[in-house]
Formats: structure tokens, sequence, C-alpha cells
């Protein structure tokens, strides 16, 4: 795939993921290790080598870099998460919280588009569609000061500058 989309900006995670969570989360997206329900066979998303952030693969669709966020929280990050009943996993700590924001732009469909995420709640939304297929109007031409100085003022404004000018 050739950059489907292209991303700017991460996600905090906090705290940050230890050892394990790192090394983990790092093999899931590799496809080195899979968990259960997961969107795809390749997890979109890397972390940072402190565990402080989280980092989208740019080539992923955004329904995938979307879903795979959810499922990551879910799964194992968040407190209460799904790895966490049962036999936890071995190292994780499942307390953490997820903010943060990042921007897409989708080069075949041209619109933009950010991820949120607050208090590991995930949300999608578009920025802007593709102005070509949605015309976008211009914002007006600016007035340059030459223009406005010539032109006439109607009789009944008062022209303070010129009004200064004659004291
Ligand atoms: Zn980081």
């Amino acid at each position: 795939m050739d950059n489907a989309t292209e991303a700017i900006g991460h996600i905090c995670v906090d705290p940050p993921l230890n050892e394990t969570e790192i090394e983990y989360v790092a093999a899931v997206a590799a496809g080195l290790r899979s968990t259960p329900g997961q969107p795809s066979p390749l997890g979109c998303w890397v972390p940072c080598v402190d565990g402080c952030c989280l980092i989208a693969d740019d080539t992923d669709g955004l329904d995938e870099i979307t879903d795979w966020l959810r499922h990551l929280i879910g799964y194992f990050l968040k407190p209460g998460a799904r790895a966490s009943a049962g036999s936890p996993l071995l190292g994780f700590t499942f307390d953490h919280r997820l903010d943060g924001t990042v921007a897409y732009y989708d080069a075949e469909a041209k619109d933009l588009f950010a991820i949120k995420v607050t208090n590991n709640r995930v949300t999608r939304r578009t920025l802007q569609a593709d102005p070509a297929a949605y015309p976008v109007d211009l914002p007006p031409a600016a007035v340059s000061s030459s223009s406005r100085t010539s032109a006439p003022l109607p009789d009944n404004v008062i022209d303070l500058a010129t009004r200064r000018r004659q004291r």
C-alpha cells in the first residue's frame, strides 16, 4: 500500500508502559503476537522507546487505526481491561490512561481526519472533506490600503483621518 494516510501527532500514555508492555505492543504491531478479537493481523500502533506514547503506522487505513486503538485500550491498557480478568497477563499494570490527538490526511480521498482520545475514549471525526468534492468558497480578497483610501466616502460619512490632518 503506498501511503494511504499520513499522520501527525501521537497518543500519550500515562503512566508510561513498562518494559513488558512495550515489548508486547511492539510484538502485536509486528504480528508476532495476537490478541483475542483483534481487528486485523497486524497492530497499527507502536510504542515509543520510553513507553510514554503510541504512534500509528501511516500506511494503515483509518478504520483499522481507530479500531486498533480501541482494541489495545480495551484489551490490556485501561483499568479493568479484558486481559486483567481471570488469569491476567503477567507483568501488565492495567492502569494506563491514554490522551491525545492524531491528525490524518487520507491522500486517496483527500480528506483530513482527527482521532482523539480523551481518558481512554476514542473518537474520530472529519476535519475537512475533499475540497474538490465539496467546493469551499475562497476567502474574500483583502482590500489593499491604496484602494481603500482612493474610494470616495459617501457624503454622510465623516472622514476622521482627513479631519485630524486639517487641525
Ligand atoms: Zn513517548
